[in-house]
Parts: C-alpha cells; sequence; structure tokens
C-alpha cells in the first residue's frame, strides 16, 4: 500500500502543475465534508490530496459589476453571513445553508457540494435556477461554464482529473428578481433530499411573470432544469391555474428512484408540491423589490 501524500498549494498554477504530474488518484480538497467521510470509509482510496484552501480567491465573496464571484471553497457559514449576497439571492443562499449542520457549514462548499456530484446536492439546483457558471481551470487555460455542465451523472463530473473549479458567478439581478430553494426530507434535521426544487422569478411592476427558471433535485441523475415548468410561469400571476400548470410540469418532468427515503410516485407529488411552494416563495420575495 503507497502513502497517501498531501498538498496545499499557493497558487492555482502550482495546484494545476501538482495534479497534471500526478501518478495515481488525486482528488481536489475543499471543505473535506464528503471527502474525509469517503476516505474513512474505504470508498474513495486517493494517492494524493490538493487542498485547495490556501489558494487566494478560493475562500472569499466578492461583489463584481453588480454581480457576485464566490470563491469555490467558501464555506456555508461565510456565505450566509454576507448580506448584499442573501439580499441579492436568498434562495441560493438557503440552499447553501441547508447543508449538514452548524459545523459541517464552518467548512462545507458550494464546489464539493457540486463536484462531489450526488443527485440530491442541495446547492446545486438553486445554483442551476440562478444561472450560476463557473470557472474551471486546468492545464489548457480557464474557461468559464454554466454549473449544469459539470455533473454527468451520480459521482461524476466532466471535469479532467487535472482540472479544478476556482469560483462561482452569480449574475446582477433585474428589479422584481427573487429566487427560493425547498426540499423535502423524511427529518427535520441533517438528511439528504427526498425532492429539492429551485425557482428564479423577474416579475414586471403588475406582479407578472417575465422571466422564469425552475430546477429540480433528487428526482434524477442530476439536476433537472424544467423549461414547461418555467413557460408555466411566465406571463401569469402566481394564481390557482398557475400553480397547477407548474405542479403538472415538474411532476412529469420528474424520472426518479424507489428507495427507502420515497418510492418514485411519492417524489414525483412531492416535486408538483415543492415546486408550487417555492415559487410561491420566489413570486412573494420579488414583489417586495
Ligand atoms: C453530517 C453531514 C451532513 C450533510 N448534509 C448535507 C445536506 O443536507 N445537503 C447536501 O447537499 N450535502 C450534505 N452533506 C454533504 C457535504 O457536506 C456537501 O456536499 C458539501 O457541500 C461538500 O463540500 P466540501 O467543501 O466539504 O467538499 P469536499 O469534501 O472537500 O469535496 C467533495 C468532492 O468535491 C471535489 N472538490 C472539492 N472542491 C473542488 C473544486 N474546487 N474543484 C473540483 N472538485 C472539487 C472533491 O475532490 C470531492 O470529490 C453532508 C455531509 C455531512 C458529513
Amino acid at each position: 500500500m503507497t502513502a497517501l501524500s498531501y498538498s496545499a498549494p499557493s497558487s492555482v498554477e502550482d495546484a494545476i502543475r501538482i495534479l497534471s504530474g500526478a501518478s495515481g488518484m488525486a482528488k481536489v480538497l475543499a471543505g473535506g465534508t464528503d471527502l474525509l467521510v469517503q476516505l474513512r470509509s474505504g470508498r474513495v482510496k486517493p494517492d494524493l490530496i490538493v487542498d485547495t484552501k490556501k489558494i487566494p480567491g478560493m475562500i472569499g465573496i466578492r461583489e463584481v459589476d453588480g454581480g457576485f464571484v464566490i470563491g469555490a471553497a467558501t464555506s456555508g457559514a461565510l456565505i450566509g453571513e454576507h448580506e448584499a449576497l442573501g439580499k441579492a439571492w436568498p434562495g441560493v443562499v438557503e440552499a447553501a445553508n441547508l447543508i449538514g449542520s452548524t459545523q459541517v457549514q464552518g467548512r462545507a462548499s458550494l464546489a464539493g457540494n457540486l463536484c462531489n456530484a450526488s443527485p440530491a446536492a442541495d446547492s446545486v439546483p438553486a445554483l442551476v435556477a440562478a444561472k450560476a457558471t463557473c470557472v474551471v481551470v486546468g492545464p489548457k487555460g480557464r474557461r468559464e461554464v454554466p454549473v449544469e455542465s459539470i455533473v454527468i451523472g451520480p459521482g461524476r463530473t466532466s471535469l479532467a482529473r487535472d482540472e479544478f473549479i476556482t469560483e462561482f458567478h452569480l449574475p446582477k439581478r433585474p428589479p422584481r428578481s427573487a429566487d427560493a430553494y425547498l426540499r423535502f426530507i423524511p427529518r427535520t434535521e441533517m438528511d439528504i433530499a427526498v425532492v429539492g426544487a429551485g425557482v428564479n422569478v423577474t416579475l414586471d411592476a403588475g406582479g407578472v411573470c417575465r422571466e422564469a427558471r425552475v430546477t429540480l433535485g433528487a428526482v434524477a441523475p442530476t439536476v433537472l432544469v424544467v423549461p414547461e415548468a418555467a413557460a408555466a410561469l411566465v406571463g401569469h400571476k402566481l394564481d390557482k391555474a398557475t400553480l397547477d400548470a407548474l405542479d403538472a410540469a415538474a411532476r412529469k418532468a420528474c424520472k426518479p428512484i424507489d428507495d427507502k427515503r420515497g418510492t418514485i410516485d411519492y417524489r414525483i407529488k412531492v416535486a408538483g408540491v415543492l415546486a408550487r411552494r417555492t415559487a410561491a416563495i420566489a413570486f412573494e420575495r420579488a414583489g417586495d423589490r
């Protein structure tokens, strides 16, 4: 058995060089709340761990051109404490803050939540509903890609073995815009989503929805963007007919599994109910701005 090596580079360039030169399996480390659990259980057996937290910019939140740049290893706790971010993107912040306990919040990052590639990851439906992008770096350079292009299946990402994410970008918002995220879990604390729903809307002065994006988590191998559900909202106020159409579109999009947390039928029903409730919160928030 070879020993596990650990490296904590202080620049993106060094991290890429170390990852590119690694023989065997190399894993990038952010907060470790997934990776360390997997190491202990023997589920992953890397030869090298590259800790990204000493790289400038990996932790922290900046406002740029009216939008936000969030370092990939920024903890849920820091995200929750950022007033301007919480005002602009309450759904993204509430999703990030649903991850784990207070202790987990001190470490858990958006990049780790995304790249662990669990279908039930809480921050991902909210980030995708927000049209967030992320910056991927590697030996071939830097590219900015939509968050939804990263996860390609449970536990699998589109990143090359020597690539990693450095930051997330949330765009500037028009007036009367807001987002929301809700998940359903069997217990009241510390459980994995049976369904998660993200809704991001822009309303006009009369409360009619002009733009919408609706996402669902934990009901397919990767987060679903549901254009039919968004279409049910656009051009409408949030009345009963609109909510019924949203509910039906959300249910129709689901391709869930059957497991101990819920049957296929149950998950589909919950997806419709959650989409309704999440949309109601997003509309109410947007109307207040
Ligand atoms: C008790 C407990 C409760 C939890 N509850 C929830 C919950 O309610 N909801 C939920 O969604 N999750 C939950 N989780 C899972 C976990 O906390 C989250 O997925 C968390 O966001 C992972 O972030 P991290 O920084 O700790 O990732 P890490 O463990 O450091 O990394 C996770 C994965 O992402 C990769 N990675 C990390 N950073 C990068 C990067 N910059 N670029 C590319 N790949 C990278 C790693 O190589 C690894 O494969 C829970 C975990 C625990 C232990």
